[in-house]
């Protein structure tokens, strides 16, 4: 089996917010005042994603703060008006080429988008990658999808598992439980924490922003080396807890985190290792476990003792024995 790095604690990781509203859809804050917003709470990138509009604010990049081209495509509901509906996140990816040409600054779409079949979805997938975009299927849980459409449909590079307005407004925020269905049926997909922030005072107590984020192992802070990362699920998600290292090294799969409660592994089609200093209580802040060659992927999750949750992508296991035992 080979030996991998998936994180490396020597390496930088940006904070980033895949997925928020502004005035330009139905958010209650411009998008200057949401950038100096989550510029203050440390992040080191974000995309604005508003509804079924593009947003290119390449005017807000700095040295040390870089906004991605996106928007958040929907307007595709089976029974007009009604959920469940889908709604993608669509972020420009500048390290493909693409098909059509890309999307324009403030560029608006049509909403409803007429349902003609089951393929709706897929339709709309293809269309918003052959403009050079990389695709997330937002709030799955929120938005009653059913667990076959995780397979059904193709081309989305991550599933967003966790939406954190959607757990201050409704507690239906979790798609790890869609994630793994993806995974089991054999799909490569990444997991993605974001805020979906729309139109909360940023400093209220009880928040809407700062709830939902990734950290991205990048090269450097600019669109082409976070995009390049993101692709290759060189990053990982959370709530609260950070992930510092993730590695196989002979045969053992390593994490480190942020003192933690509980940290779990995840895998099919072999349960995997549940750790937790049960006696004492005693935070972790490792733990390993054994991959076995027969196990599809595995999966790390890390629970503090607030409940809030770091959730590493996946190993696949197929990736390690390549080449070799
Ligand atoms: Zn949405
Ligand atoms: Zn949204």
């Amino acid at each position: 089996m080979n030996n991998r790095v998936y994180l490396d604690r020597e390496k930088t990781k940006y904070k980033g917010n895949l997925h928020l509203h502004t005035t330009w859809s139905d958010g209650s804050l411009p998008a200057v005042q949401v950038v100096e917003a989550f510029k203050a709470k440390g992040y080191h990138f974000i995309s604005i994603t508003d509804h079924d509009i593009y947003a290119r604010t390449e005017e807000f990049n700095t040295v040390d703060f870089v906004t991605l081209p996106g928007m958040e495509k929907g307007g595709l509901n089976q029974v007009a008006d009604k959920n469940p509906g889908y709604h993608f996140g669509v972020l420009n990816d500048p390290t493909a080429d693409s098909e059509l040409e890309r999307f324009e600054h403030l560029e608006q779409f049509p909403v409803p988008i007429p349902w003609v079949g089951d393929h709706s979805p897929q339709l709309l997938i293809d269309e918003m990658r052959a403009h050079g975009n990389l695709v997330i299927f937002n709030h799955p849980e929120w938005h009653l999808t059913r667990f076959e459409d995780m397979v059904k449909y193709d081309g989305f590079f991550a599933i967003e598992i966790y939406n954190h307005a959607t757990e201050w407004s409704t507690t239906s925020s979790y798609g790890a439980a869609y994630w793994d269905h993806a995974l089991q049926n054999g799909k490569r997909v990444f997991g993605i924490a974001a805020d979906d922030s729309h139109e909360h005072d940023p400093n209220w107590r009880i928040h809407e922003y700062g709830g939902g984020w990734v950290q991205v192992q990048s090269a450097a802070l600019n669109p082409v080396d976070l995009v390049k990362s993101l692709k290759q699920g060189e990053f990982y998600s959370s709530s609260g807890p950070e992930i510092y290292d993730l590695r196989v090294v002979d045969g053992k799969l390593t994490i480190e985190c942020s003192p933690c409660k509980f940290i779990m592994f995840k895998s099919f089609p072999q349960r995997g290792a549940f750790l937790g200093d049960f006696e004492s209580g005693e935070p972790l802040t490792q733990a390993s476990m054994e991959v076995d060659k027969d196990m599809q992927y595995i999966r790390v999750e890390c629970i503090d003792f607030a409940g809030k949750v770091a959730w590493s992508n996946p190993v696949f296991v197929s990736d390690l024995l390549q080449g070799g035992e």
